[in-house]
């Protein structure tokens, strides 16, 4: 239908039955990405992927696996129900939540063996006794937290040590990592990187002189990982590089690891405009000659911002094809540039790599003041994923946001 379509378009044709717009997603270059970061350790340092938040909205359980076979050897995710939903589909390595949680959650977040933060010597207390309470013939694995200096989550130095120390007593718990997190690894220039630090290497040498040996001492999200090979300690929390996704402009990511995620949909009207037509909600955009607009079945209600109304744009055949007007809850306009011969239901990029003139996850967060991170949160459940290896979609039943469960067909 048009000359530039490439791997992803033919499959995006596939007679599947779901709707046009759909995230397509590489396991292909997630593998290699994990592969690749994984290349940036030393062969002993665990590379923990963090899948929190679905998966930085790529499918928790589909990535999950994907980064365990092909490197990573444990898991993150944010909230106990989070766990719960890997543990349901059958993983079984090991999972840390990072959030907190309620002391009600605790029995739950066992009973599927999930590891969890330790901030006070009560939180350790609570573990040992809901552990007695079940039975269990295993030893929960409890990381205790400092705060050094993010001032969210973890405790100060001496709560943290007298946690640790509890938790080393405690036959019933295994210490299994001491941790803290960056408030600023992504900029080279902050001060506060190298401080946090030694307050955390304070912390584990007074552990050590009292002979407290926790598993893991883990400290590096993806900047600290990318930028500071002497932050990787014995693992390392690594979540947006994964994704092909830099944290930041200040940490480029090796040149090999690449986005995962492309965002298509299809064209679902064609009309002309003539002059003094306007176009959407509050009539924000006036054709000022004849041009044709093209109707994309995307807006808010799938993750595409509002406020990229008037700001954006789209690929069609490799050329930009700008957002005309308000972006709506359903649905977005864009103008069809005037060399191209666009046919109903054809492809349109809505991002990607770049590679075919579409914006990158990057540029639409630039456009909407925020980050990457939230750009690929932020899409909603209505939007199916496709997940692809050696370029077929996958013909099996895969887990989309939680409650919603999809069918691909290859
Ligand atoms: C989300 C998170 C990470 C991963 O951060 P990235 O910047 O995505 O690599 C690591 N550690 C903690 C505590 C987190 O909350």
């Amino acid at each position: 239908m048009t000359s530039g379509r490439d791997a992803f378009s033919a499959l995006s044709d596939a007679n599947d039955g779901l709707r046009p717009t759909r995230a397509l997603i590489d396991l292909d270059v997630l593998a290699t990405n994990v592969r690749r970061l994984k290349d940036l350790l030393s062969p002993s340092t665990t590379l923990m992927a963090v899948v929190k938040a679905n998966a930085y909205g790529h499918g928790a359980t589909t990535v999950a696996r994907t980064t365990l076979s092909h490197g990573a050897a444990a898991l993150a995710v944010a909230t106990v129900d989070e766990g719960i939903e890997l543990r349901d589909d059958g993983i079984d390595a090991d999972i840390l939540v990072l959030g907190p949680i309620l002391a009600s959650e605790i029995e739950r977040a066992l009973r599927h063996r999930l590891q969890l933060i330790a901030v006070s010597p009560a939180t350790a207390s609570y573990v040992s006794d809901a552990a007695h309470r079940l039975g269990l013939s295993w030893r929960p694995g409890l990381h205790v937290k400092l705060d050094s200096g993010l001032h969210r989550y973890g405790s100060d130095l001496e709560t943290a040590i007298a946690t640790a120390r509890q938790i080393d007593q405690d036959h019933s718990l295994e210490l299994a990592g001491v941790t803290t997190h960056f408030a600023s690894a992504d900029d080279p220039s902050a001060p506060v990187t190298d401080e946090q630090m030694s307050r955390f290497t304070a912390f584990v040498s007074t552990l050590a002189a009292e002979r407290i040996a926790p598993r893991f001492r883990h400290v590096a999200n993806s900047a600290a990982t990318l930028r500071s090979p002497g932050f990787h300690l014995d693992m390392v929390r690594v979540g947006i590089a994964l994704y092909g996704l830099a944290p930041s402009s200040h940490c480029p990511l090796p040149a090999t690891v690449r986005p995962v995620m492309r965002l298509v949909s299809r064209v679902a009207r064609i009309h002309a405009l003539r002059p003094g037509d306007t176009v959407g909600y509050g009539q924000t955009f006036t054709a000022d000659r004849p041009i044709r607009a093209a109707l994309i079945p995307i807006g808010y209600g799938d993750g595409y911002r509002r406020a990229l109304s008037s700001t954006a744009w789209m690929a069609v055949q490799k050329q930009r094809a700008p957002v005309l007007g308000r972006v709506s809850m359903d649905s977005t306009v864009i103008g069809v540039p005037d060399e191209v011969h666009l046919a109903l239901e054809e492809e349109v990029l809505v991002f990607g790599d770049g590679s075919g003139g579409e914006p990158t996850v990057d540029d639409l967060a630039r456009l909407t003041g925020t980050i990457s991170y939230e750009v690929v949160c932020g899409l909603t459940a209505r939007v199916p994923r496709i997940y692809i290896h050696d370029s077929v979609a996958l013909p099996r039943e895969t887990r989309g946001t939680p409650g919603q469960r999809f069918k691909v067909s290859s």
